[in-house]
């Protein structure tokens, strides 16, 4: 990567060789695809489209390099990880605009996924030393029952585009500190941070295998993950679909799963609440990414008695959002990610309006990229912005009468990720809490994401957790030795 005097992006070539056993290189037969800009359609990379054969290769890599990588001391396992941490602070404004370039997010959300990124592998390194065995009592004298944490083997992980750094370092972080070595299939929007993340470890002497990435077509490179015998666990961060894809797939070699998947988040007001805090965090949380981010709310309950003044005060902060090129500091709203995204996001749109739904703001395409942040009300129940992921900057506002209505509302989907609510009643508070069938609960809090804490979803938004010492135990196997003295 380069960088010029500011210590800005200055367009030079960035990586676009994958990084397989310690090497840098392209495709078997020299196949690459096309990276674009969302903001500007310009391809700024080619980068290899691998397939089976590199597959199997990177995978045979990681499974040869594990022995030794799991009988390092933990410490010097998280000494490469502190490293890689510092790299990313100190290349944090690099690594931010090569993100915005692929991915189109403002250069602040950027900024911020790289220190969120960095923090996992900060937490993970320090969290290494920590992975405890235990000794548990025994039933008869003369034995001894030890409990022993090793570390898993092989992990295969595929990632989205959403969070091109974040959604990389929260496996391999956890993966590398506790022993097991990584094969990662970014994704093909975005595959350039990865690449770079790749670099900073290579420049911290991560020994050759122990981390690979490969880019190419998903579907041979997943066979191969789910086929190789070394691979002990899929990990993967997408949609719905392609886990449920993954999971039959890891069925038959039994390969343990951790499945982070589509959300539908409900976002609940109630007329207790705050109002400018509960427009304030709907705003920071329904528009960051432009609204496509797992866990951003895609439903905003708010009770009647103060639902039209709540629609206005987002409506109002929503309309004065700055839309632009993710690489313009003003820029809040970025472009949509792909065509395949902006038509979903109209799909719901004109959908919710054919059924009655008032446009308060937005509703528009912006210079075919852009979908301007959108607020409606009066949206009914069988709306697909209020059955679906919408993955875009749309808030349909819904008024409800009474907490039962609104949890028995929140909790009528199949999905389980995040859910939101306001208010300042601390009975509520716990109740609506323990209440709604979601793994992340946001209570007058918008942001709820932190490296220590667990991050996953219940029912069809996925299994296992990232994050905090749960991040951690996903990687590694329990063995009870039992000892006759
Ligand atoms: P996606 O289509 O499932 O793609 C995710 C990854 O899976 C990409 O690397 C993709 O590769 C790969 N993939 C696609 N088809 C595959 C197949 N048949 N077999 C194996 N891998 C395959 O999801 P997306 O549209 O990129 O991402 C958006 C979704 O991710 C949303 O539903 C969002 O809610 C979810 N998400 C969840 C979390 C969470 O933590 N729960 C976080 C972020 C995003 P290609 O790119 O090469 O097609």
């Amino acid at each position: 990567m380069g960088r010029d005097r500011d210590g800005d992006w200055d367009g030079a070539p960035v990586k676009t060789v994958n990084w397989i056993n310690g090497a840098w290189e392209g495709a078997d037969g020299g196949a690459t695809f096309s990276v674009r800009n969302p903001a500007t359609g310009e391809e700024i990379a080619r980068v290899p489209d691998c397939g089976a054969a590199e597959a199997r290769r990177a995978l045979d890599a990681a499974a040869a390099a594990f022995p030794a990588w799991a009988a390092l001391p933990a410490i010097d396992r998280a000494n490469v990880l502190f490293n890689v941490y510092a790299q990313m602070l100190t290349r944090a404004r690099e690594l931010a605009a090569l993100l915005t370039r692929e991915n189109g997010k403002p250069i602040r959300e950027a900024l911020a996924e790289i220190q969120y990124a960095a923090d996992f592998v900060r937490w993970s390194a320090e969290e290494a030393r920590r992975v405890y065995g235990e000794t548990i009592p025994a039933s008869v004298a003369g034995k001894r029952h030890l409990v022993l944490k090793q570390p898993l083997g092989v992990v295969a992980a595929i990632t989205p585009w959403n969070f091109p750094a974040a959604m990389i370092t929260r496996k391999v972080a956890p993966a590398l500190a506790a022993g097991c070595t990584v094969v990662i299939k970014p994704a093909e929007q975005t595959p350039l941070s990865a690449l770079a993340l790749a670099e900073l470890f290579e420049a911290a002497m991560l020994p050759p295998g122990v981390l690979n990435v490969i880019t190419g077509n998903p579907e041979p490179i997943a066979k191969e993950m789910l086929a190789h015998p070394k691979v002990r666990k899929i990990a993967f961060t997408g949609s719905t679909e392609v886990g449920k894809l993954l999971m039959r797939g890891a069925a038959d070699g039994l390969k343990r799963v951790a499945l982070e998947l589509g959300g539908h988040a409900p976002f609940i007001v109630f007329a207790d609440a705050d109002l400018d805090k509960a427009a304030d965090g709907c705003v920071a949380n329904k528009f960051r990414n432009s609204g496509q981010t797992c866990i951003c709310a895609n439903r905003v309950y708010v009770q009647q008695e103060v639902h039209d003044a709540f629609a206005k005060k987002l409506a109002d902060r929503a309309s004065a959002l700055v839309i632009g090129d993710g690489m313009d500091e003003k820029t809040q709203i970025g472009p949509m990610i792909d065509e395949g995204g902006l038509k979903k996001v109209i799909e719901h749109v004109e959908d919710a309006k054919r059924r009655g739904a008032k446009v308060l703001c937005g509703g528009r395409v912006r210079d075919g990229k852009w979908f301007e942040p959108t607020v409606m009300t009066g949206v009914p129940a069988e709306a697909r912005v209020l059955r679906e992921e919408t993955f875009g900057p749309v808030a349909p506002v819904v008024a409800f009468r009474t907490e039962e209505e609104v949890l028995r509302l929140a909790n009528d989907t199949p999905y389980g990720l995040a859910a939101y609510f306001f208010t300042k009643d601390a009975s509520r508070l716990f109740r609506v809490a323990e209440a709604l069938e979601y793994g992340i609960i946001g209570v007058n809090d918008p942001s709820p994401g932190v490296p220590q804490a667990p991050f996953g979803g219940m029912k069809e938004s996925g299994m296992g957790r990232e994050g905090g010492k749960w991040g951690i135990e996903e990687y590694v196997e329990v063995k009870h030795v039992s000892i006759g003295l």
